[in-house]
C-alpha cells in the first residue's frame, strides 16, 4: 500500500481540513522533506480569515525538515546555502520560488520576492499560486506548505542546511528574522548623505511588540542602539518584550489619545526617535508613528506594508505628517535570499541571542493548528511552532534514504 502523509488545508473562513495524500516521489528537479517544525505566522491568519472563495490550499511557509528523497537533477536545480543537498540533511526553506525571467527578476535578481510577477509561495492560498504550481493539495505533488508531514521542494528554491547544533524550531524563525533584518538594513541606507541612518547613538522606537517587533528590537539591541523604546497596548506583551530585547523603555499607550502618544514619545526622545519601526497592523498606527520620527530620521513600515483594498482610510495633512521631516520613509515587503542568509547567520548565534524565547507556544499535531491560529491575539502569545516529534515512524528515514 502507498505510504500516506497528512497535511493541513485551508478550505475557507476559519476552516482547516486535515487531509491525507500519498507521500510523493520528487519531480526530477525537486526534493521531498519530512517536516520537523513549522511556525505559525500572521500571514497564515490572513489566509484563514479571508472570506473570498478559493480552492483549498496547504498552508504554512515557515518550515524546516529532513530530506527523504531527491530527484536526479535536484542538486543542480535547488540553491543550497551552507552545504550540499543530501538525503538525511536538515534544511530550512525560502518560501518564495520566483521565475527568474520576468522584468522584476531580471532587474532585481532571481529570488527577490514580493516583486516577481510569476512567483510561487509555499503555503500561500491566493490566485497567483493557482497559476504557477497550484496550492491545491489535490494536485501532484500534494504537499506544498509547511503544515504537513512532508513538503515537496521545487526547482529554483533557496534552502539552508541547518547546523547540527540548531534545533529545527529555531531554524523556522528564519522568515520573520529576515523581515526584521531587512527592516534594520533599511535604516542603514542614508539617502543623499543627510538622513540619519542607524548608528550606535540612535534612539529606536518600535511600535507593536508582536514577533516581528521583538525580533527587530533584538537585532537593534545586538547591534548596539543607544536607546530602545517599545510601545504596545498590553502590559503582558510589553513585559515579555522588555525581558527578551532588553528595551530601555516599554510604554503602554492604551487609553491615550493619538496626540498624547505622540507627545509622550517626543518627551522620551527629546524631539522624536532617530528610527521608528511600525509593526502594528492598523493604518492609524502608521499615521501616528510617522509623527514620532525625528527630522531627518528614518521610518520603516512593516505592519501595514501589504496592499489592502479593504483597509480603513484617513484624511491627513501629508506635508505635516510626512514630508516636512525630510525623513527617509520606507517599508518592508520585498525580500531576498541574501537577506535571509544574513538572518540565518544571526540565527546561528542562538546561544547568544535569545531567539528561542519568542516561541511562547509549541504544539505537536496538525489538529492543534486552528486553536493556535486563534490564540494569536492573546496577551501571552508571541509565536507558536508545530514540532513533529520523532515517533513510531522514526525508522521511516532509513527506509527511504536508499
Ligand atoms: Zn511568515
Ligand atoms: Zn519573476
Amino acid at each position: 500500500m502507498e505510504k500516506m502523509g497528512k497535511l493541513a488545508a485551508c478550505a475557507g473562513y476559519y476552516d482547516i481540513k486535515i487531509q491525507q495524500y500519498p507521500i510523493p516521489e520528487p519531480l526530477e528537479d525537486g526534493i521531498v522533506i519530512k517536516v520537523e517544525a513549522a511556525a505559525v505566522c500572521g500571514g497564515d491568519k490572513g489566509f484563514i480569515s479571508d472570506k473570498t472563495e478559493h480552492t483549498p490550499g496547504n498552508i504554512g511557509h515557515e518550515f524546516a525538515g529532513r530530506i527523504i528523497s531527491m530527484g536526479s537533477r535536484a542538486k543542480e536545480s535547488i540553491h543550497c546555502y551552507g552545504g550540499n543537498l543530501e538525503i538525511g540533511a536538515r534544511i530550512v526553506v525560502y518560501p518564495w520560488v520566483t521565475c527568474g525571467k520576468c522584468d522584476s527578476c531580471m532587474t532585481y535578481g532571481d529570488g527577490v520576492c514580493g516583486v516577481c510577477d510569476n512567483g510561487f509561495f509555499y503555503g500561500g492560498v491566493f490566485r497567483r499560486n493557482e497559476t504557477t504550481m497550484n496550492h491545491n493539495p489535490c494536485m501532484y505533488p500534494y504537499f506544498k506548505g509547511g503544515f504537513g508531514e512532508y513538503v515537496h521542494i521545487y526547482a529554483n528554491t533557496y534552502v539552508w542546511r541547518i547546523p547540527d547544533d540548531m534545533p529545527s524550531k529555531i531554524a523556522v524563525l528564519l522568515d520573520p528574522t529576515a523581515v526584521a533584518v531587512r527592516a534594520v538594513e533599511q535604516t542603514m541606507t542614508s539617502m543623499g548623505g543627510l538622513n540619519e541612518g542607524f548608528s550606535t547613538t540612535s534612539t529606536v522606537l518600535i511600535v507593536g511588540t508582536g514577533a516581528i517587533g521583538i525580533l527587530t528590537g533584538m537585532i537593534f539591541r545586538y547591534m548596539g542602539c543607544e536607546k530602545l523604546i517599545m510601545t504596545d497596548l498590553v502590559d503582558k506583551k510589553l513585559e515579555m518584550a522588555r525581558q527578551i530585547t532588553g528595551a530601555d523603555i516599554v510604554l503602554n499607550v492604551a487609553g491615550m489619545t493619538s496626540q498624547q502618544r505622540i507627545e509622550r514619545v517626543m518627551e522620551l526622545t527629546h524631539g522624536g526617535a532617530n528610527i521608528v519601526i511600525n509593526c502594528a497592523n492598523h493604518p492609524a498606527s502608521s499615521i501616528e508613528a510617522l509623527q514620532m520620527v525625528r527630522k531627518l530620521g528614518t521610518y520603516v513600515e512593516i505592519g501595514n506594508a501589504m496592499a489592502d483594498d479593504n483597509a480603513p482610510t484617513f484624511e491627513i495633512n501629508i506635508s505635516n505628517i510626512m514630508f516636512s521631516r525630510n525623513a527617509h520613509i520606507t517599508s518592508v515587503i520585498a525580500n531576498s535570499p541574501k537577506t535571509f542568509d544574513r538572518a540565518f547567520r544571526l540565527l546561528k548565534k542562538h546561544a547568544e541571542i535569545p531567539f528561542e524565547r519568542i516561541i511562547t507556544h509549541e504544539f505537536y499535531s496538525l489538529g492543534d493548528l486552528l486553536p493556535h491560529l486563534k490564540m494569536m491575539g492573546d496577551a501571552d502569545y508571541i509565536k507558536s511552532v508545530l514540532v513533529f516529534r520523532e515517533e513510531e515512524d522514526g525508522n521511516e528515514k532509513k527506509d527511504s534514504s536508499d
